[in-house]
């Protein structure tokens, strides 16, 4: 089989397997090849890449698609980037107020489901991590180039916790004024959703929607087909594409991982991740070294590989096998350098190869 890779991302990309006799109109042996339009940018400190299918689309049609992704991912950073001064999280992280503070519906919403993963995983996803986060060196503030003292942990501890921030119906309350949120961990996830359903209500059937890693799909590839995406094995420094433990089918679904592998510093010659343990006030320390999660949205996708990859392997396994319309693959570093898979019942049936 030619397998044709056409899009790279973090931690997955997608394989487009050409020779594949399946017709999407006919379902005949005679293979229909829809037309495709395929388009990329930055968005969130990250790449995006999208691609549609179906019937020709012109010049001018392309360019008008093209410039209203671009458009509402830029209310998206204007809303969740903690890198952006003027963004609504940024502000609302320098006030320092102890009354309900007003936000969009948008922050609100996305605050919600973070406050939701942080119920359902015990505290392992926390929006309210950001101290730790920006201490490390992988939130908007240079990370300090040592580890971190006793006391210095026990400062963020009483500053991080789901029960640290109330959610109202149109307001926010924190617990104490000191208290800063981070929903990185989601916002890709949300604004491929988001896009994919822009897209849908635009009459478009065959979509693909990938934001730094964190996937959508719907209906067929250009062949047809499913949509094929690739998983990488977490070598770290490995190329995205290069070396894949995986290749999955899928459509109307959504996938996003998690992983230690691509973005990580060096600490007193130790390497950290950027997941970090709110529970301990510590980037992550164990042998899970990537998780993809299957759900039927990106946000619940991505909440929950970042909700696992805090958790490691058994746990992380147990917590997702026991979770309804969620799937997924966990890939573990053993001592001698080799990767060992899990994977909860369901998740064989995504594969591929
Ligand atoms: P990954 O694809 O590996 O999940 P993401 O960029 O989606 O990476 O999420 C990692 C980011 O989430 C970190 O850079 C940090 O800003 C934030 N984060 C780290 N640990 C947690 C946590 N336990 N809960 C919520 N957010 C976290
Ligand atoms: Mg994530």
């Amino acid at each position: 089989m030619n397998a044709k890779i056409n899009l790279v991302s973090k931690y997955i990309f997608v394989a487009l397997l050409v020779c594949l006799p399946l017709s999407l109109e006919n379902c005949s042996t005679d293979r229909v090849e829809l037309a495709e339009f395929a388009f990329n940018g930055s968005t969130m400190g990250t790449t995006y890449h999208i691609i549609i299918t179906g019937r020709p689309i012109d010049a001018q049609e392309r360019s008008a698609i093209a410039t209203s992704v671009d458009s509402a991912l830029l209310d998206f950073n204007r809303i969740y980037s903690t890198y952006e001064d003027q963004s609504e999280i940024s502000r609302f992280n320098r006030n320092e107020s102890i009354h309900p503070i007003p936000v969009s519906q948008k922050l609100l919403q996305v605050v919600a489901a973070g406050q939701e993963f942080c119920m359902a995983s015990d505290g392992a996803f926390d929006i309210t991590v950001m101290p730790i986060v920006n201490f490390f060196g992988f939130g908007f503030k240079l990370g300090e180039n040592r580890f971190p003292t006793v006391d210095e942990i026990d400062s963020w501890l009483q500053l991080t916790g789901c029960d640290k921030l109330e959610v109202g119906d149109s307001v926010l309350t924190k617990s104490d004024p000191r208290i800063t949120i981070d929903l990185s961990a989601i916002a890709k996830g949300d604004g491929s959703d988001y896009i994919a359903k822009f897209l849908m209500d635009k009459g478009h059937k065959n979509i693909f929607v990938e934001i730094g890693g964190e996937i959508v799909v719907h209906g067929h590839n250009k062949e047809g087909e499913l949509w094929k995406i690739g998983i990488d094995r977490p070598t770290f420094g490995g190329s995205p594409g290069a070396d894949l433990q995986h290749v999955i089918q899928l459509t109307n679904k959504a996938i996003a991982s998690s992983g230690d592998y691509r973005n990580y510093r060096e600490v007193e010659g130790k390497r950290i991740s950027h997941t970090i343990d709110p529970r301990t006030g510590s980037p992550i320390n164990h042998n899970l070294a990537s998780v993809s999660v299957i759900a039927n949205t990106c946000l619940l996708a991505d909440g929950i590989s970042t909700s696992v990859m805090v958790m490691g392997q058994e746990e992380g396994l147990s917590w997702l096998e026991a979770k309804d319309d969620v799937e997924g693959l966990l890939i573990t570093r053993e001592p001698d350098g080799s990767f060992k898979e899990y994977m909860t019942s369901g998740f064989k049936e995504y594969i591929f190869e």
